[in-house]
């Protein structure tokens, strides 16, 4: 029947998990309703319970292109009946040469080093800066500068370029490695409703940033940021001049510059990348998430060939590296994206998001409402009830997952105005308990 997952019928999903269960960033039992999911069509959940929702929230950035797609059913399908997977010491395969070399034609960098996930990506871009320091006569350079506010996974190395103070691994703060921090950035990128222009960038800003990077060059590797959106560790927009500055004071003292585009990548922000609203090219690249429309666990490491051949031997190696699963379904998904008009697609919902969310503005809970490309926030006074605000938006037919004082959406680019306008009005009756 209509309530059934496989052989399971809801209660019997709901009760295993309460049992056996660790759900992410959650006590056990969560302390926050779980929801069993019978199936992922388009844009669209379908709980066991029969509800159907949209989804605002692309499966974390991932599933771009919507759920079920028939491309990529086919992609993972076609990729089954020659290998599910093999071992990548020594041995390769065309789905990740051709992914490789796909990956290479958009970003302009050389090598591709692919792992299972975005923190991983991240640990190794950190070793790959280490690496390359030492590598090049330099091994004291022992640190990044990596920005507060930054968000870059939930391994040890990752952890340590996370937000030490706001962030969620505070807790293992003692225990990381020590980096060099730049302010928060001011949020001045996007768009808000109601105002027509943006500010420009803060020059004392600019020149924090000089002066920062000036007086740790000669310890850092690399500096490590998250182009234009901060993601996890707040969900701000930043001005792309921040981002160009970097890339002149890396280049003026001889530091790598690491863009983390595991969140940005692949047309979210309106543009392919983030660091295309700088126009530039940073020299170690990680995404992840979209990279596979939600589809199965990949990420890569990008770089240049300089820094790869002065790196040389890179002690890193998981198990299921290049998967031909997922590097498959990863050349499908990139493919479509290359069809589907992402930058109209991106526009549009940008347009719908200002629009359908300006009511909020005025709202007394609401400290802030930020929009840019497919990406829409709601910044709260307070941090918000996550089960309540979830309730509220599940009411309006909508799946988000508000965490802190962000109630936010990054919706799949297949969503129609329509589907916005659920999303919006949902997050609009969301602020408007609070
Ligand atoms: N970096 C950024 C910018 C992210 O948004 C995420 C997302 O979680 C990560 C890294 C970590 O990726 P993953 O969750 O796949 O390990």
């Amino acid at each position: 029947g209509g309530s059934r997952v496989g052989g399971m019928n809801e209660g019997e999903i709901l009760r295993l998990d309460e049992d056996h269960v660790w759900h992410p960033y959650t006590a056990v039992p969560s302390t926050v309703p779980v929801h069993a999911v019978r199936r992922a069509e388009g844009v669209r959940l379908t709980l066991a319970d029969g509800r159907e929702l949209v989804d605002g929230m692309s499966s974390w950035w991932a599933a771009i292109h919507g759920y079920n797609h028939p491309r990529l059913n086919a992609a993972v399908r076609d990729q089954l009946d020659d290998m599910a997977h093999v071992m990548f010491g020594g041995l390769t395969h065309e789905p990740a040469v051709r992914l490789a070399a796909t990956l290479a034609g958009m970003t302009g960098l050389d090598r591709v080093f692919f792992a299972d996930s975005g923190s991983v990506a991240v640990e190794v871009a950190v070793k790959m800066a280490f690496q390359y320091a030492s590598a090049t006569g330099r091994a004291g350079r022992s640190k990044l500068l990596t920005v507060r506010g930054g968000y870059h996974g939930d391994t040890f190395g990752a952890m340590s370029v996370c937000d030490p103070v706001n962030g969620m691994h505070h807790l293992f703060s003692g225990l990381l490695p020590q980096h060099v921090f730049a302010p928060i950035p001011p949020g001045e990128y996007g768009f808000r409703p109601g105002e027509a222009t943006q500010a420009g960038p803060d020059p004392a800003y600019l020149g924090e940033l000089e002066t920062l990077v000036a007086a740790h060059a000669h310890e850092l590797a690399a500096i490590i940021v998250e182009p234009v959106v901060q993601g996890a560790g707040g969900m701000r927009f930043y001005h792309p001049a921040y981002l160009r500055r970097l890339r002149e004071l890396a280049d003026v003292h001889g530091i790598l510059l690491i863009a983390d585009e595991i969140a940005t990548g692949f047309g979210r922000t309106g543009e392919m990348f983030g660091c295309d609203h700088a126009g530039i090219r940073p020299d170690i690249m990680c995404v992840g998430k979209a990279l596979t429309g939600g589809y199965m666990t990949l990420a890569a490491t990008l770089t240049t060939a300089e820094v790869a051949d002065g790196i040389g031997v890179l002690m890193h190696g998981p198990t299921y590296m290049g998967n031909p699963l997922a590097t498959a379904v990863a050349g499908a998904s990139l493919e479509l994206l290359a069809e589907r008009p992402w930058r109209e697609e991106t526009k549009r919902i940008e347009a719908g998001l200002l629009d359908g969310l300006a009511e909020a503005v005025h709202m007394p809970g609401v400290h802030d409402v930020r929009v840019l490309g497919a990406i829409g926030v709601i910044e709260t006074v307070d941090p918000v009830d996550v089960a309540k605000i979830q309730d509220i938006v599940m009411g309006h037919g909508v799946w988000l997952r508000p965490f802190g004082r962000l109630i936010y959406t990054m919706p799949p680019y297949a969503c129609r105005p329509e589907e916005i306008a659920m999303i919006t009005e949902a997050m609009v009756s969301a602020a408007a308990s609070l």
